[in-house]
């Protein structure tokens, strides 16, 4: 870290940073050399400096450590995460299937056995639903979680759900195989320190208003609290553009396979929220280095009784896969 003092910074102001330095014991040398005082900090972990920031004598302070050191990429060295036998990351592309909400068994045992077939390795779907408006479809909760588990196994394929609330943790860790954290809860740093202390893998959505760096600073939060398997997803944040419901930020995949070694996930379903841009969006997400996409599917998408317009049918998925198959080949990576 650097602190670039003033030139009329006063002794007060030099001592508050001193007695700051001494507390978090961090050893430091001082030059005077252009007139004015710079202190060089040998930190080698994050380091708060908000009391710093406060001090008026101080011109600046540049740290070049990371504030999310567990995330962040070294060597290369990318994580691969295995759900069951599903591996996600490295040259395995996911594809995570199925509805905005579970509604009953016989829809839902329907959606799966069709995305099985078009190859969709995880079956999606929500059963706690973060509605925009209270007066919108809430989700078939705990109901809709057992009838989910019961597909998943029946059909054998990983399961994937949203959980909003810390209560309800329990539940997710006996029904689910992923849990999802949502774009309204990104920065929830409760449900990140509770997810972050189980051992289930988790998919961290962007928030729809969040930097990239605070996308790593979120997933970094759980994996401070032990658990590393985590997934970071791109799901459109939001911009001037109203043609489509957000904007996919896909240099923010470009940027993610350069700072961080978790697998990148990209949900085209609420990015676009119209189903004829999700196809185009989402093969440009592999094209540009994607480890896996979450699509929105129905069987019925005018009949789904959450985000219909943006869902598509099983039969579009099959033709992601196959064109996205071509795509990742380029890669050697492989759906
Ligand atoms: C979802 O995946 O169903 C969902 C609500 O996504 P997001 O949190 O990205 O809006
Ligand atoms: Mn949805």
């Amino acid at each position: 870290m650097i602190i670039t003092c003033k030139k009329d910074i006063n002794s007060k102001q030099l001592t508050l940073i001193f007695n700051e330095l001494d507390k978090n014991n961090l050893s430091y040398s001082i030059n005077n050399d252009l007139g004015y005082k710079i202190i060089l900090v040998n930190n080698t972990r994050p380091f708060d400096d908000s009391i710093l920031k406060a001090n008026r004598g101080i011109a600046s302070i540049t740290d070049q450590i990371s504030n999310h050191p567990l995330v962040d990429l070294v060597d290369n060295n990318y994580t691969v995460i295995d759900v069951n036998g599903i591996k996600i990351g490295g040259d395995n592309v996911v594809i995570m299937a199925g509805p905005c909400a579970i509604e009953d068994y016989d829809t839902l045992n329907d959606i799966c056995f069709n995305i099985k077939k078009s190859g969709a390795h995880i079956l999606r779907g929500g059963a706690y639903k973060p509605r925009t408006s209270p007066y919108t479809f809430q989700g078939n909760k705990e109901k809709g979680l057992t009838i989910m588990n019961d597909v998943g196994k029946k059909h054998q394929l990983p399961i994937i759900s949203e959980l909003t609330n810390i209560n309800d943790l329990e539940l997710f860790i006996k029904n689910v195989d992923i849990i999802q954290i949502g774009t309204r809860n990104m920065q929830n740093f409760a449900l990140l320190e509770a997810v972050g202390k189980c051992n289930k893998p988790v998919l961290l959505k962007r928030g729809m208003g969040n930097t990239i760096e605070e996308l790593l600073s979120a997933a970094e939060y759980i994996m401070k609290n032990g658990n590393h398997q985590v997934m970071l997803c791109e799901r459109g944040i939001r911009t001037f553009e109203d043609s489509t419901r957000t904007t996919l930020d896909i240099s923010a995949i470009s940027v993610l396979k350069k700072k961080t070694h978790l697998p990148i996930i990209v949900d085209p379903s609420h990015a676009a929220g119209k189903s004829e841009y999700v196809e185009s969006l989402a093969l440009a997400a592999l094209a540009a280095g994607a480890d896996g996409l979450i699509i929105e599917t129905h069987v019925s998408p005018e009949t789904s009784v959450s985000d219909g317009r943006q869902s598509i049918s099983c039969d579009e998925l099959n033709s992601i896969i196959n064109k996205g198959r071509t795509i990742c080949s380029v890669y050697n990576k492989k759906i």
